[in-house]
């Protein structure tokens, strides 16, 4: 039955072996070693249906996250729908990144801006349990997901926020300021492929080539961040010099990108002028 499956997945998916294990084992309610100790045990026929409705499912291309309902990022397990963006392990960079900038025992106050699951905003929160962290999104329906992943990990040192990027933060005084937004342009080949058609375009796409949201988050931070403070944004792997421009226009120094796992440009930074 296995066998089937994978063979069947191949045309759409580059891990069709993983994904029929990882469906059958939603089917079967059990876990990818137990499948692999007993290969030849025989599958009760209500599981046989659930299995081939889930294979069915990512036939037709929904990504394994969104059958699954969750996905894994730095090393905790995040619920995800379709109102939210799949967390990726390239954005592990970006955490990895913050939380260089943060030390463990101080109580700072960070924002994550377009938060989707709650990926970012959870993992510092839970990694930085002295920090205050703010987390927005423009979806309430994304916010819904974020909230229950914070409750699910329990998290106590977070506050969300229904808000269109800024507007409806609070005036404050941040140390860090992160994001990752949408950055793909609207006319992407990318968006026609794989996972991506599934995913919500809001928090995907943007205008002015995939810039319009990045232009806004480093317009409007720097009046968000303390002297000194910090913004981190992700971005596309070609959007480099584009964001170091932005950068540049907002008068940030120390301006510096970080490329991800794969050798990609992937993480801008720059920081606030100091007050002197
Ligand atoms: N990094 C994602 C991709 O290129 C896009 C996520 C985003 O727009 N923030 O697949």
């Amino acid at each position: 039955m296995l066998n089937v499956a994978v063979r069947s997945l191949e045309a759409i998916s580059e891990s069709a072996l993983l994904d029929a294990e990882v469906l059958l084992c939603l089917a079967l309610d059990t876990t990818r070693s137990s499948l692999r100790a007993w290969p030849d045990k025989l599958i009760p026929s209500d599981q046989q249906q659930r299995f081939l409705a889930l294979l069915k499912d990512r036939q037709q291309g929904t990504p394994i996250a969104y059958i699954s309902g969750v996905r894994e990022f730095w090393s905790r397990d995040f619920d995800v729908t379709p109102d939210v963006l799949i967390p990726r392990p390239d954005t592990e960079l970006l955490v990895e990144l913050s939380l260089n900038l943060i030390p463990l025992n101080q109580a700072l106050n960070i924002l994550d801006l377009g938060t989707g699951s709650g990926n970012i905003a959870i993992t510092l929160a839970a990694e930085r349990p002295a920090s205050h962290v703010s987390a927005s999104d423009s979806s309430s329906s994304a916010l819904r997901i974020a909230e229950r992943n914070a409750m699910k990990h329990d998290i106590s040192n977070i506050q969300f926020y229904l808000s269109d990027w800024f507007a409806s933060i609070p005036s404050g005084s941040f140390t860090l300021v992160v994001s990752n937004p949408p950055y793909i342009a609207e006319n992407d080949a990318h968006l026609q492929q794989g996972d991506l058609r599934f995913e919500p375009y809001s928090a995907l796409c943007a205008m002015e080539n995939g810039l319009s949201a990045i232009r806004i988050l480093a317009d409007n931070a720097r009046h968000y961040l303390e002297p000194d403070g910090h913004l981190l944004i992700e971005h596309g792997y070609d959007q480099q010099q584009s964001v170091t421009s932005i950068f540049e226009e907002c008068h940030y120094k120390n301006i510096k990108t970080f490329t991800d796992l794969s050798g990609q440009p992937r993480v801008t930074y720059g920081q606030k002028p100091g007050s002197n």
